[in-house]
This record gives structure tokens, C-alpha cells and sequence, in this order.
């Protein structure tokens, strides 16, 4: 090969948008760009100079042998240095084309979205499977022991209505990610705070937890109502249920100067409850994630809201921050752009 030639074969595979490398006949390196000495993970100072020493991964290796007995073209995925790569190789004449695709982030969203339909089957079962058992039990106990049916009764109550709850969040979740960002509407932020706190006061009794707002006459705010709802709901729902009797929940809200100068609106969810222990605290936004499954079903917790709160806070533009310590409790803070209050 002429050196023309040579410098013709770099250029092109510099051209090349993916990673690119050519080899020669004899494995030796014609050409590699910036892009595949990224993606392979090869130090800048490293000296390369045969296929041997930039397609370090065995699979890749064995690909490329293949395709130069066969002359067939070759395409193949593989886990290499923390990154999904899509890898072709191609004969082009009788030099080897490998060229690499990040797919890293593809991949990682279609490993979500599989983890989320085997989650959601999984914790579907359990009621359903409740719910065919308590069933089938009341046919037989309302001919032998009438006196129990109501017992099965309100356990069948207790099962669909978390099969419901189950649903419902699951239906959230998909709407908040499927929609683009909240509407524009202009709300009245106190008054929305007052009236989903006010909601939650039956289940704050039941559990002996006493629920306060602090919260200026009027916070006025632009951004979608639904979104906010569900915000102020899961946050309070769960502060009286991580909490223990006669502990409180403080909802405060309030307008803050902002370092720019422009004004801030701050959420803060206050509990006295159970806490969450460090190493938890970076998983609780996860779909599905709770601390002590045992004990949430009991509380018949779905794993689901603290997800459906950090998407309907992103989808509001905003941000949420926890801070918790264990046996003395937690506080959620959402702060909601200064641009969007109205
Ligand atoms: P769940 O439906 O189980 O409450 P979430 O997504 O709302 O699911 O919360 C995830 C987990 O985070 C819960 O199972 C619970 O262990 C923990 N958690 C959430 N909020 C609090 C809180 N205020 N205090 C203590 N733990 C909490």
C-alpha cells in the first residue's frame, strides 16, 4: 500500500461520526479515530499498533477472526469498560472495518422498562393471588361457618383496595412520563397546601399523628394543578405513615428570596417519625424501593410514590432534597422555580 493510500484510509475512518478502526490482513492497525479509542477505553499514551492491542474485549477478537474466515459481516453487543457498545465488522476488501456505537443509555433505559414490567407483574400478584384465595374461602366458610364470612369479607375489602392503590399509582407514573411538562395554570399555592392537608386529617387521627401547615394567605404560582396535588398528598401520606403516635407532621410553605434576587417557593414536609437510615436515602426515589417491604404490608405502602413525586416535581420544573435522621425523622424539601410563580 502506498503511503498515499495509507493517509487516504486515515482520513476516512477519521470522518467516521462512530468509532471507527481498520486493520490490515495481518491484524495490523491501519487507522483508529478519537471515537473508538474512547469507546474501547485505550489510554491517549497508550503505543497501538495491532487489532491484538485495541480489541482487548475476547468476544470482540473472536468476531473479528470470524469475519475473516467467513467474509460475512458481523454485528454483536457487548459490556465493555462500563459502556453498552454495538459493534460491526465488516470486510472491506481484505482489511477489517470495525465500527462501535455507544449504547449505553438505550440500553439502560430498555433494562428500566424491563425491571418495571417484571416489578409491576410481581407486585400485582400478591393481591390478585389474595383475592382469588378469599374468594374460593367464602364459598366453603358461608356454608360451614356463616359467622366468619364478614371476617373474610372486610380481609377480600382490604386486598382489592390495594390492588386498586396498586393501580391507580402505576396509571400516575405512566401519565406523568408520558406527558410532556405540567400545564401553565395559575394556582394558588396555600390554598392547593390547606386543602390536600386537610384531606389527610382522618388518617392522621387514626395513626395519633398531629398534622400542621404554615403557610402565608396566598402563594400565587403558575404549573400544573394535578401535579402539585400529588406532590403535597404522597409527601404528607407518607409522614403520618413512617410516623408514630402522638409524633407530628409540619407542612410549611413559604416564599424565600433567592440568591439571584428573584423569589423561591419552598415545600417542607417535617416529620417526627422512624427516619430513614444514609445508605437508604439515595434509593427511596426508585419505583418499587421501600425500606422494610415486611412491615409496608402492613401499611400497604406500593413502593411507587416517592417515584411519582420526583417526576411530578420535574415535570413542575422543580427540585426535591431529603434529609432524615433515623429515629428522629425526615423532612422533604420541594423548591419550585422562581420563573413560574406568577
Ligand atoms: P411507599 O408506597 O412504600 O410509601 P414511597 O415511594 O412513597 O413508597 O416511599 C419509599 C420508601 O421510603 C417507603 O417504603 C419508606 O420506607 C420510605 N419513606 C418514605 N417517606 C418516608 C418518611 N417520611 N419517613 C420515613 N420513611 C419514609
Amino acid at each position: 500500500m502506498t503511503a498515499r493510500h495509507r493517509s487516504r484510509r486515515r482520513e476516512l475512518v477519521e470522518s467516521i461520526a462512530q468509532g471507527a478502526v481498520l486493520l490490515s490482513d495481518e491484524d495490523q492497525l491501519l487507522a483508529i479515530n478519537d471515537a473508538a479509542r474512547e469507546l474501547l477505553a485505550i489510554p491517549v499514551e497508550a503505543r497501538v499498533r495491532s487489532g491484538a492491542d485495541v480489541l482487548i474485549h475476547p468476544e470482540l477478537a473472536g468476531a473479528v477472526a470470524d469475519v475473516r474466515d467467513t467474509g460475512e459481516p458481523m454485528t454483536l453487543e457487548i459490556d465493555h469498560a462500563e459502556a453498552r457498545l454495538r459493534v460491526n465488522v465488516s470486510m472491506l476488501r481484505d482489511e477489517v472495518l470495525v465500527l462501535i456505537i455507544d449504547r449505553t443509555e438505550e440500553h439502560r433505559v430498555e433494562q428500566l422498562r424491563r425491571d418495571f414490567v417484571v416489578n409491576a407483574s410481581h407486585e400485582l400478584k400478591t393481591p390478585v393471588t389474595g383475592i382469588q384465595a378469599l374468594t374460593e374461602a367464602l364459598a366453603v366458610v358461608a356454608q360451614q361457618q356463616p359467622e366468619r364470612v364478614p371476617e373474610l369479607v372486610a380481609r377480600l375489602g382490604d386486598e382489592a383496595a390495594r390492588l386498586a392503590e396498586l393501580v391507580h399509582d402505576l396509571l400516575d407514573l405512566r401519565r406523568l412520563e408520558e406527558r410532556g411538562p405540567s400545564d401553565r395554570e395559575r394556582v394558588d399555592l396555600a390554598e392547593l397546601v390547606r386543602r390536600v392537608v386537610a384531606a389527610q386529617v382522618d388518617r392522621a387521627d387514626e395513626s395519633v399523628v398531629e398534622l400542621s401547615v404554615e403557610a402565608p394567605v396566598e402563594v400565587p404560582f403558575v404549573g400544573g394543578r394535578g401535579d402539585l396535588e400529588v406532590v403535597v398528598r404522597n409527601l404528607v401520606r407518607n409522614a403520618i405513615t413512617y410516623n408514630r403516635p402522638g409524633g407530628t407532621v409540619v407542612v410549611a410553605l413559604r416564599v424565600v428570596p433567592h440568591v439571584q434576587g428573584e423569589p423561591q417557593i419552598e415545600l417542607v414536609v417535617t416529620d417526627s417519625g422512624m427516619g430513614i437510615a444514609p445508605a437508604e436515602l439515595p434509593r427511596i426515589f426508585e419505583r418499587f424501593y421501600r425500606v422494610d417491604p415486611a412491615r409496608s404490608r402492613h401499611t400497604g405502602g406500593t413502593g411507587l410514590g416517592l417515584a411519582i413525586v420526583r417526576h411530578a416535581v420535574e415535570q413542575i420544573g422543580g427540585s426535591i432534597e431529603v434529609a432524615s435522621r433515623l429515629g428522629e425523622g425526615t423532612s422533604f424539601t420541594v423548591r419550585l422555580p422562581a420563573e413560574r410563580s406568577a
